[in-house]
């Protein structure tokens, strides 16, 4: 899953990047509103967390647009402003919820996953295709009777396939759904986190067609 992190201040910005990377989220950090407009405009984005207090275009500003535009984005507000007045036009403008800092990041992570599964493109609280099953609280996978935790890269990949049972993904798919822009990929990432995850759950775990992708089977009932 993709996250657009819209915040100026380094510090929180880089706190939040980590604790999403740790969760299994492939997160793409801009520091204005200008970015973020561009950002929105150039990727598909399961959801973003936007500050208000922003430079160049504030945070409100940006929002306004996106929804102007009917662009579909589930938008968590992230603001030191906690007045009334903010939250409210905060949510007016269409903002999903809103979260005042300080904040804890467990706390942000779960609304994140309120917020996706309300948007119902989002995770239920465990994916499974009837042989294959995720927990991402846990980040436990079970397949045919092998248990695993698997890091927060394997998790990344599996989610992406099990959130399109029966579909082939393409390298290039898998990889948007693990890395965020500033991440290095090496060219062969993707087959090592399928070869780590085969070697944790069994080699039919995750199927490849030859030349396409990978997938995994679509639910049997
Ligand atoms: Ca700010």
């Amino acid at each position: 899953m993709r996250v657009l992190l819209v915040e100026d201040d380094k510090m929180i910005g880089a706190a939040v990047l980590e604790a999403l990377k740790d969760a299994a989220y492939a997160v793409d950090w801009v520091r204005n509103g200008d970015l973020a407009i561009e950002a929105i405009h150039s990727e598909t984005y399961d959801i973003a967390l936007l500050d208000l207090g922003l430079p160049l275009i504030d945070g409100l500003e940006v929002l306004k647009r996106v929804r102007a535009e009917r662009v579909r984005l589930p938008v968590i507000v992230l603001t030191a402003r906690d007045a009334l007045s903010d939250r409210v036009a905060g949510l007016d403008l269409g903002a999903d919820d809103y979260l005042v800092k300080p904040f804890e990041i467990g706390e942000l992570l779960a609304r994140m996953r309120a917020v996706l599964r309300r948007e119902g493109s989002g995770t239920p609280p465990v994916l499974t295709n009837g042989r294959l099953c995720l927990d991402p609280a846990t980040r436990e996978a079970t397949f045919s009777g092998e248990k695993a935790v698997l890091s927060a890269r394997e998790f990344a990949l599996v989610q992406a396939l099990l959130m399109r049972p029966g579909a082939i993904l393409s390298r290039g798919e898998l990889e948007r759904q693990i890395y965020g822009w500033t991440e290095e990929v090496e060219s062969n990432a993707v087959e090592f986190l399928i070869h780590a995850v085969r070697k944790k759950l069994g080699a039919i775990a995750i199927r490849n067609v030859r030349g396409v992708g990978w997938m995994v089977d679509r639910p049997t009932c």
